[in-house]
């Protein structure tokens, strides 16, 4: 049996990716700071670790023989409100998370190690931009220091891999979404934001949104994003590679596919705050160069998370 580490466990994406390797017959051990949120862990094995500490890292990845697989997901991070206003304790605790995670697995005989970056590695573009290669990540421009670390750990475990022969994996995600993610408390993400406010509202009622709503985004729904994970990890690719819906929306598009679904009028309200990114555009074509389409549109996959997240809503205001 396959054996796999998922650092981040009880996060969005590693619940999801939990589930998926024990559907696909894996033997799983899941790590996080903090208990499983939304669902109990349905991994094999569940410890409770911090990763910014050598001695969790070496917890976390102690198994005979060395895992086959881990997939370092673990991150202190949220959405561009958390990124903008803690810049210093996402750059202190990652980069203490992914040197001694990397450094650990050379140590404790694991085969192949992921790592989760993200697109915020690129600049900052303009709208209507022609797409970017990942090589065009360099020379370096991220607009925000979570970016900045993200690309110094690439960096990390690409030189790990060319000097102990780990075979090594590195995606950069678009902005992911679905059920089973941060939907309120600081740490969202738009998709999940803008549902929530969107359920909090009367039919005909008005949300706040940061910015003038015109920022441009991808958004992918997370089974699309585990079946690009699965395909990268099984490849013979070692550079990083985007994942990423080719799907470009502004938020304002977002708001009215999620009203569309909500079936309520909304009216937006813009509000000074951190927008981000003005525009993205990313090439896909390394992933689809190894079969990878995504199989959802925007409005498949906020029809699959709206619901979840009206629940959450109502749950929490009602108990
Ligand atoms: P998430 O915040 O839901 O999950 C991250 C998990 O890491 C959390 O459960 C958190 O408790 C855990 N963690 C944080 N500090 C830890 C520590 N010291 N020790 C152990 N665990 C710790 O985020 P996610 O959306 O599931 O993202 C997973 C990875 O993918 C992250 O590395 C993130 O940067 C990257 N990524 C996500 C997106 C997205 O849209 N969700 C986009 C680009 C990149």
């Amino acid at each position: 049996m396959q054996t796999a580490l998922i650092c981040g466990a009880s996060g969005f994406i590693g619940t999801h990716l939990v589930r998926r390797l024990k559907n696909e017959g894996y033997w799983v051990r899941g790590v996080d700071i903090k208990a499983p949120e939304f669902s109990d862990s349905t991994a094999n094995e569940f410890f409770l670790l911090d990763l910014r500490k050598e001695q969790d890292c070496i917890k976390a990845l102690t198994l005979a023989d060395g895992f086959d697989e881990v997939y370092q997901l673990a991150a202190d991070m949220g959405g561009m409100g958390y990124i903008e206003s803690a810049e210093c304790e996402i750059m202190h605790n990652n980069v203490l998370i992914n040197t001694y995670m990397i450094d650990q697995a050379i140590k404790l005989k694991a085969k192949k190690y992921f790592y989760s970056s993200s697109a915020c590695v690129y600049r900052d573009m303009k709208i209507g931009e022609d797409a970017l290669t990942e090589e065009e990540a360099y020379p370096a421009l991220p607009d925000n220091e979570y970016g900045w670390e993200k690309l110094y750990s690439e960096r990390v475990v690409s030189a790990y891999g060319r000097k102990y022969g780990i075979t090594v994996k590195i995606s950069r995600f678009q902005n992911c979404y679905g059920p089973e993610g941060a939907w309120i408390g600081g740490r969202e993400k738009a998709p999940a934001a803008i549902c929530r406010k969107i359920a909090e509202a009367q039919d005909g009622g008005t949300i706040e949104v940061w910015g003038d709503g015109t920022a441009v985004r991808s958004f992918m729904y997370i089974d699309d994003l585990l079946d690009g994970i699965r395909l990268l990890m099984n490849s013979n690719v070692s550079e990083p590679v985007h994942i990423g819906s080719p799907e470009y929306v502004s938020v304002n598009q977002l708001v009215e596919v999620v009203s569309m679904i909500a079936k309520k009028r909304i009216n937006i309200k813009y509000v000074s705050g951190p927008r981000g990114a003005e525009s993205r555009n990313i090439s896909n074509e390394k992933i689809y160069a190894l079969g990878w389409k995504p199989k959802f549109s925007l409005e498949d996959g906020i029809r699959l998370m709206y619901p979840w997240v009206e629940e959450q809503v109502l749950h929490c205001k009602y108990t």
